[in-house]
């Protein structure tokens, strides 16, 4: 036995060598343990998050909510402005839950903000790129470091899930960074072009791309966040100066933003934040002929008045206008029905059905339909309605009375054509949920085709769900409409290929279950809409944005 183990022993090494090896071990750098990665909050990852982010997050909201209804100025040109009249910024929970008080601003201060704006811009616009970048990163930054506060007011104000509301605040920073991440990388957009073939003389001709002026950013409520933030860090990283206006339900967030573009030290002037009525102070800077640019978010309806407002200027200026959308989703007979049932009820009723992004429209191949539907019809029935900031909670309220009201309209209006409820089509007001706005998720059937509500975003927890006959058929039903935004499929991967080609919208997704049209995320989905859903043909988040909020001027020197 002895002579055995010591025969294994000089097998492996002499004692002497062992110690040797030892030595050299406890010397040598230890062998990481392989490392957790990060978690980066997306709207793909967000299904799975650390605890620590719903800890951090409970803490946020706990104490927001023993300092709500405090009052909150506009800032133009780096001072809080107080206006005469005030508004309420109450919770679409809980409408006993007064949030903040803001400030019901005139065309005065459109004037005063607009003119701020105009002063700071030749300092701005001239202050050397690399520093834009810097100032706007550490906004991004600061965005970031407050993200838990910035979750628990959007939560609080939209009616968002926690998790959408921190992925609205992340997704702001990213777009931010990435508009700095574009500028840096295109060395402030300065190129050097070809030399003209002169005879005696040289000349060097470079294209330059500057800012505009003004630029006016007008958000809704839906992303208050990531849809006013992404625009202004576009348009400030370019050299724009901005005036911003956020939707009447929404101040709060956006005055969030702009105390972090304050505090990371951007002039005054470069950014200014005034708050009030679309009607009155939001036509008051749309009609001024000191904006030089705008970057207005919202619905068709309002999108076309300002595009036909600024046809009233002197002469044509830049208008992106991001609008509304009537999302398909097409589920092929050879589709994985769970993963599209998943990614479908996903994107009908998140954020109650209230973003521009949501799968409003289904088109199912007849063999799966019925499979389908009994599971949409099952993964409905579990999901959670109620207060939002609670974690276990997916479904908030609606946004205000107003859709509200409409949602009881249009379940009317869907009753008396024929269609079937196959989930929902009520509202809720047992218990705490009487005093907000609270919404089943709704899917309908047999709504002919003819019906309007098939054109019409409702902007709400309804989507219609129809059988076809083939693909063909549901391709011609998914573009036959005014919008082109997102939109998705569930098939082979051959089939993918045929619906990326001939679907009409500016953001597809196949086989997703994350989302089955919505989830977009800077950098991986730039995001931008088709037809009556986007004016501009290039996304937000991706590398043909940024220029946009430039114009180009060629520089030919003769010597
Ligand atoms: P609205 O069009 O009602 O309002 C958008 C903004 O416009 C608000 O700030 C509003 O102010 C302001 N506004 C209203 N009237 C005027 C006016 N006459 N002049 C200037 N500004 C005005 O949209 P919602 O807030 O209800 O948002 C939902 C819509 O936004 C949906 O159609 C959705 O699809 C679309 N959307 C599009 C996105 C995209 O990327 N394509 C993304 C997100 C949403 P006030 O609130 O004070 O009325």
């Amino acid at each position: 036995m002895p002579q055995r183990k010591t025969a294994a022993k000089s097998k492996k090494g002499t004692p002497a060598r062992k110690t040797a090896r030892k030595a050299a071990a406890r010397s040598a750098p230890k062998k990481a343990a392989p490392k957790k990665a990060a978690f980066k909050l997306t709207y793909a990852t967000m299904f799975d998050p650390p605890e620590e982010l719903h800890t951090r997050f409970d803490a946020s909201l706990a104490k927001l909510k023993a300092e709500l209804g405090r009052e909150h100025g506009m800032i133009i040109d780096g001072k809080e402005v107080r206006a005469e009249d005030k508004f309420e910024d109450r919770s679409p929970i809980n409408t006993d839950w007064l949030l903040g008080i803001f400030q019901k601003g005139t065309a005065q201060d459109a004037q005063a903000a607009l003119a701020a704006a105009r002063k700071a811009f030749p300092k701005w616009s001239h202050t050397p790129y690399p520093e834009r970048a810097r100032l706007l990163r550490k906004a991004a930054d600061l965005i970031d470091k407050r993200i838990y506060e910035f979750g628990a007011v959007i939560s609080l104000e939209v009616g968002k899930n926690r998790m959408e509301a921190l992925g609205d605040a992340a997704e702001t920073a990213d777009l931010i960074r990435y508009a700095c991440d574009q500028l840096l990388a295109n060395k402030g957009y300065v190129r050097p072009m070809g030399k003209d073939p002169l005879k005696g003389f040289q000349a060097t001709n470079t294209s330059v791309l500057k800012p505009y002026g003004v630029w006016l950013v007008i958000s809704p409520f839906n992303f208050p966040c990531a849809l006013t933030g992404g625009p202004l860090g576009s348009a400030l990283a370019a050299g724009n100066t901005v005036v911003m206006k956020p939707a009447t339900d929404t101040p709060w967030t956006v005055r969030l933003i702009a105390e972090c573009l304050r505090d990371a030290g951007l002039p005054d002037g470069v950014f200014n934040f005034v708050t009030g009525p679309g009607s009155t102070l939001g036509q008051a800077l749309i009609s001024s002929p000191d904006v030089d640019g705008i970057t207005f978010t919202g619905s068709l309806d309002i999108g076309m008045h300002i595009f036909r407002e600024f046809a009233n200027g002197k002469y044509v200026r830049p208008t992106i206008l991001e609008l509304g959308g009537k999302n398909p989703v097409i589920v092929s007979r050879k589709a994985d029905l769970e993963r599209a049932a998943t990614g479908i009820v996903r994107s009908a009723f998140g954020l109650q059905g209230q973003k521009c992004s949501a799968g409003s429209r289904v088109f199912i191949e007849r063999p799966v339909y019925q499979p389908l539907v009994e599971r949409l019809m099952a993964m409905t029935q579990k999901l959670q309605i109620g207060d939002c900031t609670r974690r276990e909670v997916w479904m908030g309220p609606v946004v205000n009375q107003s859709s509200y009201r409409d949602f009881q309209t249009f379940c009317e209006e869907i009753s008396q054509a024929g269609g079937k409820f196959l989930t929902g089509g009520k509202v809720l007001q047992d218990g705490e949920r009487a005093k907000g706005y609270f919404c089943t998720p709704t899917f309908v059937a047999d709504l002919p085709f003819t019906h309007r509500l098939w054109q019409h975003e409702m902007f709400l927890p309804i989507t219609t769900v129809a059988a076809v006959d083939s693909l063909d058929q549901a391709m011609t039903l998914a573009n036959d409409v005014n919008y082109g935004l997102t939109a998705g499929f569930y098939g082979s991967e051959k089939e993918a290929e045929w619906f990326f080609d001939k679907i009409e919208a500016g953001v597809t997704y196949a086989n997703r279950p994350q989302g089955a049209t919505t989830g977009a995320w800077p950098g991986f989905q730039p995001f931008g809409g088709w037809k009556g859903s986007g004016s501009s043909g290039k996304n937000a988040g991706g590398t043909y944005y940024l220029p946009l909020y430039m114009h180009e001027q060629i520089h030919t020197l003769v010597r």
